[in-house]
């Protein structure tokens, strides 16, 4: 038989290769700005066009290469970060694989502009797709600027797979920010499309986290420090009132390279046990510092996993430090068990005669009376406004004028035309068809027997198809505001909120202009209260990061279904007959009534003969 293994030319291994080490344009920017980092930059720029599909640019002003150097930079594993497997085990740089250029330049359109301190002239490499097009001398400042265009030019099923460029925007933002946070005392400019994201001086930690994230972060943050033989822990944990649903922002950073720990998270939530509404959990940026040779930096050039030697030590280590942070600044109740709040009087009425309280009877009640909806009223099934606010509700004509049926999915109506109790009149004894179980279900009669219905999915459905209709058809009720309200929001909140905004405004939201971190909000839904406003758009924001990123979902589904699940009527609240019945009514109008938008069953029915099977 024939040899019939041969070596592999090095641009195909290098193509291999680039497809381990560069998934996105986000891992082109990991390893350009570490290896920026390594090079002992003090101002890094980051510039970035279509999400980084045409153009990711990185300029520091570090070491820079020789032109020896800045040659071999490209060839696979060159590197100047080891020299021998010991190092592996002592490692202080990012850097130690000398993969990342060689990948680079297989896979896109590489320009390298270097010069070290020392020399006169620096170099400039082009190259592409692994094959050098020119070498020359050429001015520039010390330091390197190395620019990656068209990247995966030669791999169109990589290429096709990209995501739209906000969404390749956010991983690279990502990246940015776990670098930045990383190194504070280094200043950092970050350009998408020719504006500025991002301008971070150089500064110590806690300025770093609130110029990245926002002012209103700097309330949120409390310092957390040990120092023991095994670990150094500085950084910052938020506190638990502010804890969200979304994972945002939870960094660990060990010897100032981010990690992933879901270990070491643990140990964080541990140590707020106790202190968090349900299914929430805290922001933190903790830095621990070990000695090299106790970890294990993982091989695998993406991962951001690491082995400890000692994980246990770690864990309890962290958790008690934690602690003992919530406990000295005062955010554990601990302290405050045994004053009972109810006891305390508001000012404003400390000195205000007390009244005996009186009795007073309406006796014109009835209880048997078919009332309107001045009973029990939820905050979700919002009253008709009276007279002049009516002028508050600017877009109400146009849609009344045109005679539209939108009373199939509002409350305030019962006349649902397709309803499927329309036959049913044999059951109706007034008001009397539906009733509320555990504050949970909602029980109303059938031909053929009941329906157990569950009444937040219920409600999610009909808000869901509500809100999603308002989108689509962009005609909906604003309540504008007498006194627009200001919230402040980082970058990346605001960048979302652009991107989102027109759906927003369908769904009755009108917003002032938005400033570098400030939004005016000048109208809202008439479903939303003035003082959810703040909760529900930060609600809001978190979960379209966490779910549009590869959901499958268009904006406006993922949109209309965090503000369902937001307005939804929760288990435990009481709805009076009248909702309950615009409820199943309203559900039942919906193009889907069987699975609310998380794909969860609505309603179960009990036959007539599961009934009488039970008494044979
Ligand atoms: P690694 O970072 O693992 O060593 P890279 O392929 O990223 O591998 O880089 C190869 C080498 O090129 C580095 O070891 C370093 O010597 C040099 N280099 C890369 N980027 C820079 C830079 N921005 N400034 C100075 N030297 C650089
Ligand atoms: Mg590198």
């Amino acid at each position: 038989m024939p040899d019939i293994i041969q070596l592999l030319p090095d641009h195909v291994a290098n193509q291999i290769a680039a497809g381990e080490v560069v998934q996105r344009p986000a891992s082109v920017v990991k390893e350009l700005l570490e290896n920026a980092i390594d090079a002992g930059a003090t101002t890094i720029k980051l510039i970035v066009k279509e999400g980084g599909k045409t153009l990711i640019q990185i300029v520091d002003d570090g070491l820079g290469m020789s032109v020896t150097d800045a040659r071999l930079s490209f060839e696979r594993h060159a590197t100047s970060k080891i020299n021998c497997a010991e190092d592996l085990f002592q490692l202080d740089t990012k850097g130690f694989r000398g993969e990342a250029l060689a990948s680079i330049a297989a896979i896109a359109h590489v320009e390298m502009n270097t010069r070290s301190a020392g020399d006169e002239v620096g170099t400039l490499i082009k190259i592409e797709g692994s094959k050098m097009l020119s070498q020359e001398v050429t001015v520039t400042p010390k330091g390197t600027s190395v620019s990656v265009k068209n990247l995966f030019f030669n791999i169109p099923a990589r290429r096709k797979f990209l995501k739209s460029n906000q969404v390749e925007l956010r991983h690279i933002t990502d990246e940015f920010h776990r670098v930045a946070l990383a190194h504070p005392s280094v200043h950092f400019y970050f350009y998408n499309n020719n504006s500025e994201l991002f301008n971070l001086p150089s500064t110590n930690l806690k300025k770093r986290v609130v110029h990245i994230f926002g002012i209103k972060t700097k309330e949120k943050l409390v310092p957390v420090e040990e120092e023991t033989q095994v670990v150094k822990i500085s950084g910052f944990i938020c506190k638990p009132e502010y804890a969200k649903k979304s994972r945002g922002e939870q960094f660990f950073f060990v010897n100032n390279r981010f990690i992933k720990s879901p270990y070491l998270h643990h140990a964080v939530m541990a140590s707020f046990e106790g202190l968090l509404r349900p299914d929430t959990s805290p922001g933190y940026f903790l830095y621990l510092k070990v000695d090299p040779s106790s970890i294990d930096i993982n091989i695998h050039p993406t991962k951001t996993e690491i082995k400890f030697d000692d994980e246990h030590t770690l864990y309890a280590i962290l958790k008690s430090t934690i602690k003992h942070s919530l406990g000295q600044f005062n955010v554990s109740p601990v302290l405050d068990f045994d004053k009972d709040q109810n006891l305390d009087t508001p000012y404003v009425l400390s000195n205000m005669q007390v009244q005996q309280p009186g009795i007073t009877i309406d006796p014109g009640y009835n209880p048997f009376k078919e009332s309107g909806f001045e009973n029990g009223t939820k905050k979700s099934f919002p009253r008709q406004s009276p007279g002049d606010w009516e002028s508050m509700y600017v877009g109400l004509e146009s849609k009344v004028g045109k005679g539209e049926d939108f009373s199939s999915v509002h409350f305030e109506s019962d006349t649902i035309t397709g309803s499927i109790f329309e036959e049913e009149q044999e059951l109706v004894g007034i008001g009397a068809t539906t009733f509320q179980l555990r504050r949970k279900y909602i029980v109303t009669t059938i031909k053929s027997g009941m329906l157990v219905i569950d009444q937040g999915r219920a409600h999610q459905r009909v808000l869901y198809e509500k809100f999603l209709k308002s989108i689509t058809v962009k005609e909906t009720l604003s309540q504008q505001l007498l006194f627009p309200i200001s919230f402040i929001f980082s970058k990346t909140e605001l960048a979302i909120l652009k991107e989102i905004k027109g759906s927003l405004t369908s769904l009755g939201f009108a917003f002032g202009p938005f400033t570098q971190d400030e939004l005016q909000i000048t109208g809202i839904p008439q479903l939303i209260n003035e003082s959810e406003i703040g909760i529900i758009l930060d609600q809001l924001i978190s979960d379209y990061q966490l779910e549009i990123n590869g959901s499958g979902f268009t904006q406006s589904e993922v949109l209309s279904k965090a503000l369902c699940k937001s307005l939804a009527v929760k288990t435990g609240e009481i709805l009076d007959n009248e909702s309950q019945q615009a409820l199943v009514n309203a559900l039942f109008a919906c193009k889907e009534t069987n699975r609310s938008p998380f794909n969860k069953l609505i309603y179960v029915t009990v036959t007539d003969r599961d009934i009488e099977n039970k008494f044979i």
